[in-house]
């Protein structure tokens, strides 16, 4: 486990959440919300964590971080462009009470889920360079690409602007083993059990309608522990921009051993 430190890494390109577009054709974000999210990077980030604690309406199961992280599972799963994204956010808000903290608008989600981001304060990112696709020196000062005939620089703009540290493309990771913790103690106490149950029924079956009945997976499953889970990547490019280059990667992992309607 120790060995793999990428769950829930993100690979983003070129990402500055700030110059978000805001022209969606069907936004109802008015100029007083516009002003806001110009100057919602100065709030506080504990502000930002308690806020997103707090439940979507009141008496809902889930907050507004959930809600805004279940977006972004969708619409990268879905591969969701920017209009069909804000009809989803519509249609979510539609089914809630008229008092909710629901997000709005594509900006945004994308200035939010940036900050979501910020508040995993053990995440680790890594400049790569964007010509060749090799990860840059932990040095941050060496700002030039170190393969051979490549131009590529580690920051935004010309030699000059490296001053300014502007991030252009980074991977960012996180600890495997933390966030599976997290996933097995959100779903509550007796989430073993419900593990032990799936691995036995699994065992026993002798047609194939999930990973766990494939071959490959019980001669995996034959070498490993009786408390070894595995788990299934994923990932898929979601463009952010309407009319850039830029992207984001998320990849995401589910445990195999969870029964999928709960995964
Ligand atoms: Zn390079």
């Amino acid at each position: 486990m120790e060995e793999v430190q990428s769950m829930d890494s993100t690979y983003c390109e070129d990402v500055e959440m700030s110059s978000f577009e805001t022209d969606c054709e069907i936004s109802d974000q008015s100029s007083e919300e516009l002003d806001n999210a110009s100057t919602d990077s100065e709030i506080d980030i504990d502000s930002f964590s308690s806020d997103m604690d707090k439940p979507l309406y009141d008496g809902c199961p889930i907050n507004k971080s959930e809600h805004l992280t279940a977006v972004l599972a969708f619409i990268t799963r879905h591969s969701c462009n920017q209009r069909m994204t804000t009809d989803l956010l519509h249609l979510i808000r539609l089914h809630c009470p008229t008092e909710n903290s629901c997000e709005k608008t594509w900006d945004g989600l994308s200035s939010k889920s940036q900050k979501l981001l910020d508040l995993r304060t053990d995440h680790t990112l890594h400049d790569v360079c964007s010509e060749c696709g090799i990860l840059f020196p932990e040095d941050c000062s060496i700002v030039s690409c170190p393969t051979a005939h490549c131009t590529g620089l580690r920051y935004k703009g010309t030699l000059e602007d490296q001053m300014f540290r502007r991030r252009h493309s980074f991977i960012a990771t996180t600890s495997l083993e933390d966030e599976i913790r997290l996933v097995l103690e959100n779903i509550g106490p007796g989430v073993w059990d419900i593990i032990l149950d799936y691995k036995r029924e699994q065992s026993s079956s002798s047609t194939i309608n999930d990973i766990c009945h494939g071959m490959c997976y019980k001669e995996t499953q034959n070498s490993l522990t009786g408390s070894a889970v595995t788990l299934l990547f994923n990932t898929d490019g979601v463009l952010l921009y309407k009319s850039s280059s830029t992207n984001v990667w998320p990849i995401f992992a589910v445990i195999n051993e969870l029964p999928p309607s709960i995964r």
